[in-house]
């Protein structure tokens, strides 16, 4: 799959933090990871890659624009993403340190407890 130019960045609200890549779609991870590293220059690896839903809203009454909400639920208006969270990424950096997983945590993981699950 050709995701040439298919991946967008989004930008914090108002300011110039790089959030996230995203593609339209749910996209072959593989594929996205590619395009990423050959148009951004970013290193990541397909743990970081997530399938969602994202959907726009307006900014505000008399502004120009429309803000992204990633990680909506599916429904009405939503439409399905392909995306790296840096948010997320710098969780799962946080977690593929641990060695047991941590109590009450749900998201995305990859401590040691994690990865044994997927190596076995
Ligand atoms: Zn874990």
């Amino acid at each position: 799959m050709d995701l040439q130019g298919k991946v967008e960045k989004v930008i914090e609200f108002e300011g110039y933090t790089l959030l996230s890549y995203m593609a339209r779609g749910h996209v072959d991870k593989g594929a996205f990871i590619a395009e990423v590293q050959q148009e951004f220059e970013d290193e990541y690896t397909v743990d970081f890659v997530e399938h969602g839903f994202a959907r726009f809203v307006p900014v505000g009454k008399d502004m120009p624009g429309q803000m992204i909400i990633l990680h909506c639920e599916r429904g009405r208006g939503a439409f399905p993403i392909t995306v790296i969270d840096l948010e997320t990424v710098h969780l799962l950096k946080i977690t593929e340190t641990l060695e047991e997983h941590p109590e009450n945590y749900n998201g995305l993981c990859i401590c040691q407890t994690c990865r044994s699950y997927v190596d076995s």
